[in-house]
């Protein structure tokens, strides 16, 4: 491990940062962090801080940190075979292994993985099997994708657009022209405040309906979406929301993408969101909970339907063309097999479905009641809570004012690590799958005090 006294300049020097304000940070005025450890449900940073991180990295770490087993596999395999190719039929017992787990687990109708390294890149993977699927179907025009307002699926050229959120968007020339955004399943924000969610859910499901009558059911391939809006807010869909929407998408022949990242593999309390809310998608896109982010994987699993057409297309033209040099790397792929145990092991989909209601529930009481809570909302591990200026006409607060990052800025100073989301004053929670009750009304607890800190 590097420890020197330079670290901070070296990073302000050298360091291009992910989602970052690159002049504050290079000027010194955003803060610098080195993360040096994590056990558990905590990191430590060389400062010697223990935080409880309640968002587990960036909803991935959900096993917790620290677990041997993970670490021990993943040794073995660098030593054993640290790389070799997934092309022209080749694998590992790591890579073999793991397709048929994340099968085991998946629902029914699906058939087979394409292992990537990145939710964005799944969803790449996913968007180029969609058009050659209609392209060998016979039909190139019907290309366009929609996804919804506050989807979050990447920032990649095509999953920056399918990102229906402005900062992906602003200034880079995003969404590129195939892509179509309908109504978030925000009841919250919902334009009548008078609408029940079954009316919510019904105009939802009009607005797809009109944009499809606008575009042409003909031009369409597909419909993107999170079972759980993730990083556009947290928020659950409004009641009978997937099954109205899979009726309109079967009507027009228009494929079903469930984009999960951040669902798969138990966040919600069940293995996959898809089964939570009974999807029965043609592509299901899964990344972070596969390794529980211990090395980068990501995978695109392919229904029954659609393999069956893609087989058509390379018995009509040959060899898919479509591959990355780390497809189905062998250390991602150990750390999957050992992840995967894990979570059987110690039925951590259970504990995240238990526990995360009642962490839903002590967040509710501790902080539920304030004058700028608008909502606490949550399903199995996640949770969010809303802020607005007004609580009767849910008016969002002056941008100006900051108040989702000076909570999440509280927070921190109570040593719990949660997110500020990107649009709106929303603040996420994520925790790690072990969370115990403890540690819940921890987060909880501290949570009420740096609200009252920020906003009395
Ligand atoms: N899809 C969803 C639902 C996500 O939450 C994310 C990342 O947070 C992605 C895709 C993109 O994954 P990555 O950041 O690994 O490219």
């Amino acid at each position: 491990m590097l420890k020197n006294d330079m670290l901070e300049q070296w990073d302000r020097e050298n360091f291009f940062h992910p989602s970052t304000h690159l002049a504050e940070f290079a000027r010194g005025n955003a803060p610098h962090r080195v993360i040096t450890g994590g056990q558990g449900c905590h990191i430590e940073d060389r400062e010697g801080h223990r935080l409880l991180d309640a968002f587990a990295g960036l909803y991935c770490v959900n096993v917790g940190y620290g677990r041997q087993d993970i670490a021990d596999a993943i040794a073995e395999q660098a030593k054993e075979l640290a790389y070799y190719h997934a092309y022209v039929g080749h694998g590992t017992e790591a890579s073999i292994t793991l397709s048929k787990m994340i099968l085991d687990r998946a629902p029914d109708h699906m058939s087979k993985v394409y292992f990537g390294l990145s939710g964005s890149d799944a969803n790449e993977t996913n968007i180029k099997l969609v058009w050659y699927y209609n392209n060998i179907l016979g039909r190139p025009e019907k290309k366009k994708i929609i996804s919804r307002w506050r989807g979050y699926h990447g920032s990649g050229l095509m999953t920056g657009s399918l990102t229906g959120l402005e900062l992906f968007h602003k200034k880079f020339d995003l969404p590129l022209a195939q892509v179509i955004h309908t109504e978030a399943p925000y009841y919250y924000r919902r334009p009548d405040l008078a609408m029940s969610e079954e009316q919510f859910t019904a105009h939802c499901v009009s607005e797809l309906e009109a944009l499809i009558e606008r575009e042409g059911a003909d031009t369409i391939a597909a419909f993107i979406g999170e079972p759980v809006l993730g990083t556009g807010g947290i928020v659950p869909p409004p009641a009978g929301y997937w099954e109205a929407i899979q009726e309109v998408l079967a009507k027009h022949d228009i494929l079903l993408i469930a984009d999960e990242v951040v669902t798969g593999f138990g966040r919600l309390g069940s293995m996959f969101g898809s089964m939570h809310y009974d999807l029965k998608p043609d592509l299901i896109t899964i990344a972070k909970g596969l390794t529980s982010a211990y090395a980068p994987l990501s995978g695109s699993i392919v229904s029954d339907k659609m393999w069956k057409v893609l087989e058509q297309g390379t018995d009509e033209n040959g060899p898919i063309g479509h591959g990355w040099t780390y497809s189905a790397h062998p250390i991602g792929a150990a750390a999957g097999v050992a992840n995967l145990k894990l979570i059987d092991e110690l039925d951590l989909v259970t504990n995240a479905g238990r526990n995360g209601a009642y962490f839903n529930k002590v967040m509710r009481d501790a902080v539920g009641e304030h004058a700028n809570v608008g909502e606490v909302r949550g399903e199995g591990m996640l949770c969010a809570v809303e802020f607005v200026e007004d609580k009767d006409s849910r008016t969002f607060f002056d941008a100006s004012r900051k108040v989702g990052p000076s909570i999440a800025a509280a927070l921190l100073e109570e040593g719990i690590i949660a997110r500020a989301m990107p649009q709106g004053d929303i603040i996420g929670y994520a925790p790690p799958f072990c969370l115990t009750e403890a540690e819940a009304d921890e987060i909880a607890g501290k949570s009420a005090k740096a609200v009252a800190k920020v906003l009395g």
